[in-house]
C-alpha cells in the first residue's frame, strides 16, 4: 500500500510507515499506541458453509451459532445458521408426522382388506 502521509510504497501489513513512522489504517485498527481494537466486523460476511450442515444436522448448535454471530455483528451469517436450524426442524416435524401418519394408516389397512373382502361376497 501506499503511506497516506509520505506517500512512499510500504508492506501491506505495515501498522507504522518505515519512512515516515506514521500509523497506517492497519495499525490503528491494531491500536498502536493505545489498547487494540477489535477489527470492524462485516454483517454482510457469508455463512460458514461447514456451520450450515452442522446446523442442519443438530439445529440446536445452528441456533446457538446464529446467536453467537448475530451478537457478534454478523447479522447475515447467524441468521443462515439460524434459519438452517429452522429449516431442519421443519423438515425433522413433517417427516416424524408422516412416519406417525404412515403408519396409522398401515393399521388401518387390515380393517381396509376385510371391509374390501365383504363387500366381494
Ligand atoms: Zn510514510
Amino acid at each position: 500500500m501506499i503511506c497516506s502521509n509520505c506517500g512512499n510504497a510500504i508492506d501491506d501489513q505495515a501498522a507504522i510507515c518505515v519512512h515516515c513512522g506514521a500509523v497506517t489504517a492497519r495499525g490503528m485498527y491494531m491500536g498502536i499506541g493505545g489498547r487494540p481494537v477489535k477489527p470492524p466486523v462485516d454483517p454482510n460476511e457469508p455463512a460458514n458453509g461447514g456451520f450450515i450442515v452442522l446446523s442442519l444436522l443438530i439445529p440446536l448448535v445452528g441456533i446457538i451459532l446464529g446467536a453467537i454471530e448475530s451478537s457478534n455483528g454478523k447479522k447475515r451469517a447467524g441468521k443462515a445458521y439460524i434459519i438452517s436450524a429452522v429449516a431442519s426442524i421443519v423438515f425433522w416435524v413433517v417427516l416424524s408426522l408422516l412416519i406417525t401418519f404412515g403408519s396409522f394408516l398401515l393399521s388401518l389397512l387390515p380393517y381396509f382388506i376385510m371391509l374390501f373382502a365383504s363387500t366381494q361376497e
